[in-house]
């Protein structure tokens, strides 16, 4: 046993119907000045939330950009500090939340967040920016939202799509997590449990995008690995996610789903411990084959070709990742990253052979 115990993580009030706690909150924090940020469908629930907050709101955006570019974050930077905002409420997905944690970075106010997609942004204190084309992330412990409120119901107008492949997106966090240095044992259950939950509630989904206790079970999972990326570091899976955003501007979520199985292969055979477990609760010989099996069942992506990959960059790919820090069970290996590419690119099942 070898791990450091250090966790964070917001109050958290998950429940359906939640969002009505949401004055509650606002005042328990003391809050008088709030700036609201909703996307274009979440609009109607900003809407609801305007009439429940009534004159504590004093701004609202209405629209977000993915990965925050500076040239949109910077006007909404300087009228929130011109009018004395003391609180941000984001509804919505990851870009929502990441333009609050922007705004809580940059001018230093709280941030409440009301998550209505599963990648689990607000569960952690990391913050991403885009300046110049490049995407810049970092962690600082402000940003992580003081209260996180999940309301199921807020979800269940989410499209299959967007569901199954940021459903993926959170698996991709907590299959990071487990093979993260020193992570804490508790923070290996809960990225455990968090894929278990996400596995079956995404098959469940995959047959009805009505069934309102998948959905439940679907945020559930978003919690706990969200949980589990705020309290652990990220290894060559998003190590190339990463790269590839920002070389190629592929898709997120589709883009995590597929390069996760590739990346769970780069990986078997050095986290043994973790990933034969991992395999065992996706009922698969490997962890691999597991993940890509769940992705082809419950219709997420599995090929890089299909989200605008060009295959022909591998190599440039591999070399530009080779200058950077890699935190990973198996160091970084130029053939082998590349080899991780094409096969991502194609799309095929692992084999499930170790190296
Ligand atoms: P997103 O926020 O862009 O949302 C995807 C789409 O879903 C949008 O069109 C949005 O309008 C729509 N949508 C959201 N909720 C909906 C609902 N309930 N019903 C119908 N449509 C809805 O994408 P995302 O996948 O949630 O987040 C991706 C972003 O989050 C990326 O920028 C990624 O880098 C970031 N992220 C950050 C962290 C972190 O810890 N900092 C973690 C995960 C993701």
């Amino acid at each position: 046993m070898d791990f450091i115990h250090d966790v964070r993580s917001p109050r958290t009030l998950f429940a359906k119907g939640a969002l009505s706690q949401l004055p509650a909150e606002v005042e328990a924090l003391g809050k008088k000045r709030v700036l609201l940020i909703s996307d274009e469908n979440t609009n109607k629930v900003a809407g609801d939330i305007k009439k429940t907050l009534g004159k504590l709101i004093v701004d609202h955006v209405d629209h977000v950009v993915m990965h925050v570019p500076d040239d949109f974050s910077a006007p909404i930077l300087s009228k929130a500090q011109s009018e004395g905002i003391d609180l941000v409420v984001a509804v919505g997905g990851g870009s929502s939340t990441g333009l609050g944690k922007i705004i809580a970075l940059e001018n230093r106010v709280d941030l409440l967040a009301i998550p209505t997609t599963y990648a689990g942004s607000e569960m952690t204190p990391i913050w991403g920016r885009t300046a110049n084309n490049e995407k810049l992330t970092g962690r600082a412990p402000h940003v992580l939202p003081k209260v996180v409120i999940y309301d199921p119901t807020l979800t269940y107008s989410l499209p299959m799509g967007i569901s199954v492949n940021s459903g993926m997106n959170a698996i991709a966090h907590a299959v990071e997590a487990l093979y993260s240095p020193k992570v804490s044992p508790l923070v290996k259950q809960a990225a455990y449990e968090g894929i278990k939950v996400m596995a079956e509630g995404l098959r469940a989904l995959a047959k009805n995008i009505d069934n309102e206790s998948a959905r439940e079970r679907l945020f559930y999972g978003t919690f706990l690995c969200g949980f589990t990326l705020g309290n652990s570091t990220m290894g060559i899976h998003h190590k190339i996610c990463h790269q590839l955003g920002g070389m190629f501007n592929l898709p997120h979520a589709p883009m995590h789903s597929a390069v996760l199985p590739y990346a769970i292969a780069y990986n078997e055979a050095a986290a043994r411990d973790v990933l034969e477990p991992l395999a065992t609760i996706l009922n698969a010989r490997t962890a691999s084959q597991g993940i890509w099996d769940l992705s082809k069942e419950i219709g997420s992506e599995t090929s890089l070709e299909n989200i605008g990959f060009p295959a022909i960059e591998s190599e440039k790919v591999a070399d530009l990742m080779a200058s950077y820090p890699l935190v990973n069970p198996r160091p970084f290996e130029r053939e082998a990253v590349v080899k991780l590419l094409k096969a991502a690119n194609s799309g095929a099942r692992p084999d499930g052979e170790s190296r």
